[in-house]
């Protein structure tokens, strides 16, 4: 059972009202070839190849993969192996860049049926957006066309400082409603909710103008923290509970990022591939908090550069927001798909706090969205005890963060409960 209580988070939505700016294209990227959940792929070109922008330069076999273009024309320098922001090493195509930035040639799309719609997607480079980076092929290629009967577009945002959908709604509300509508007619949806946070209030009424007369219906959602988990946005748009074990289409719901279904409109009326994403990059560190899209391969520091961030001072850079971003261990980190934000901070916000022990205040409970007990799962990691890991249900965590946020303790739960589910998968 979902709670419907959650954290009332500061927004510092500083750049919200930033206008997305184009970075011009710098003079190396290197892209990895594993930007989405699952299955990596492998080059599909070599060192001394010319590539065009848009042009296919990974790829893979296996079902859960999703292929990898070129985000700029120039020449192939290297394939090399470097440690992603996760762990583990990745490959990368390290492309020198020419000054031209010369494209394939799109071929626009229509879709009509199920099949069509998951290939285009395939072809589009498309994995989940918001961050999660699931494929968004195998999202939109479940069994059984009429067991779906409710489409929910994730447009909650709802981490603190990003903005990047927020830029999306505002800037192209016209490719989201026809990317949507896309997606119902192909899957014969009947009806789309698009949920978004109520600290919103602008976009949700550009969108409700938009969606007006259409079986979309814009449902404004209260800012809490984290309205924008998969089981708590079907919740709170359609009332259905998305139980343990279950995946939303067994509830009859299909969910799909907002960024991401606006990209999947354009690579129809383009046929160009994602090969850019747009940024927001804040922190204490950045003057003028900024929305920045980007060749995908960019490098983190180069991206900051043309921030006007003076990188000396950069003590800690997340890749994501303050709850569930992930703390960069160098700024030589490429820019990839599911990025959306980039936020640099100083010596002060980058001091960890002093870690104390538990007393028992049952805090990190409350606040669980997921009703499950963070201080045991704690307590069980310590121990390695995968079999209490697994009875307290540690899989079902969705790293949302808010029990470190809230521990007076300053434990640092969220992070022991993905090394525990790491603990319990490598078993
Ligand atoms: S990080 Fe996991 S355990 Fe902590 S509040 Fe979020 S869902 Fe619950
Ligand atoms: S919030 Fe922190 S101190 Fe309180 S019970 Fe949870 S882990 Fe212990």
């Amino acid at each position: 059972m979902l709670k419907l209580n959650g954290l009332r988070l500061l927004h510092y939505k500083n750049s919200q009202n930033a206008a997305t700016v184009d970075m011009p294209v710098p003079k190396i990227v290197r892209i990895p070839m594993a930007q989405h959940m699952v299955a990596p792929c492998a080059p599909v070109v070599k060192p001394g190849d010319e590539v065009l922008a848009g042009q296919l330069i990974g790829d893979s076999e296996q079902a859960f993969s999703v292929p990898v273009h070129s985000s700029v024309s120039g020449k192939v320098k290297a394939v090399e192996e470097a440690v992603g922001p996760a762990g583990g090493l990745v490959r990368r195509v390290v492309i020198e860049t020419d000054a031209e930035q010369r494209w394939i040639e799109g071929r626009p799309r229509t879709v009509t049926s199920q099949r069509e719609l998951v290939e285009a997607a395939r072809e589009a480079g498309l994995a989940g957006l918001g961050g999660a980076g699931f494929p968004t092929h195998i999202k939109l290629n479940y069994k059984d066309v009429d067991r779906v009967d409710a489409l929910v577009i994730n447009a909650a945002e709802c981490e603190p400082y990003i903005t990047s959908d927020y830029r999306e709604m505002m800037e192209n509300p016209d490719g989201i409603l026809r990317g949507i509508q896309t997606v119902m007619r192909c899957l014969d949806i009947p009806r789309a909710f698009i949920g978004v946070e109520d600290n919103k209030p602008e976009a949700i009424a550009l969108l409700n103008q938009k969606a007006a007369g259409t079986n979309i219906r814009v449902e404004p959602l209260k800012s809490i923290y984290p309205q924008g988990a998969e089981k708590v946005i079907i919740y709170n748009t359609t009332g259905r509970i998305v139980e343990e074990g279950e995946i939303p289409a067994d509830k009859g719901v299909l969910v799909l990022n907002v960024t991401t279904v606006a990209n999947l409109d354009r690579f129809l009326q383009t046929g160009l591939p994602l090969t850019h994403k747009r940024v927001t990059v804040d922190g204490s560190l950045v003057k003028k908090p900024m929305n920045i899209r980007a060749p995908i391969g960019t490098m983190i520091s180069d991206l900051l550069a043309f921030a006007g961030v003076e990188t000396d001072g950069v003590r800690k850079a997340l890749m994501g927001g303050p709850m569930m971003g992930t703390a960069l261990d160098t700024l030589e980190t490429p820019l990839i798909k599911n990025n959306n934000a980039i936020l640099v901070l100083g010596e002060e916000e980058a001091r960890p706090p002093r870690t104390t022990a538990c007393i028992r205040c049952g805090r990190c409970i409350d606040v669980c969205p997921m009703n499950l007990r963070p201080a045991d799962l704690e307590r069980a990691y310590d121990l390695r005890d995968t079999e209490r890991l697994a009875a307290l249900k540690v899989n079902l965590c969705i790293n949302c963060g808010s029990c470190t946020y809230v521990c007076p303790a300053k434990r640092n739960l969220a992070q022991k409960h993905q090394l525990a589910k790491g603990l319990l998968k490598r078993k």
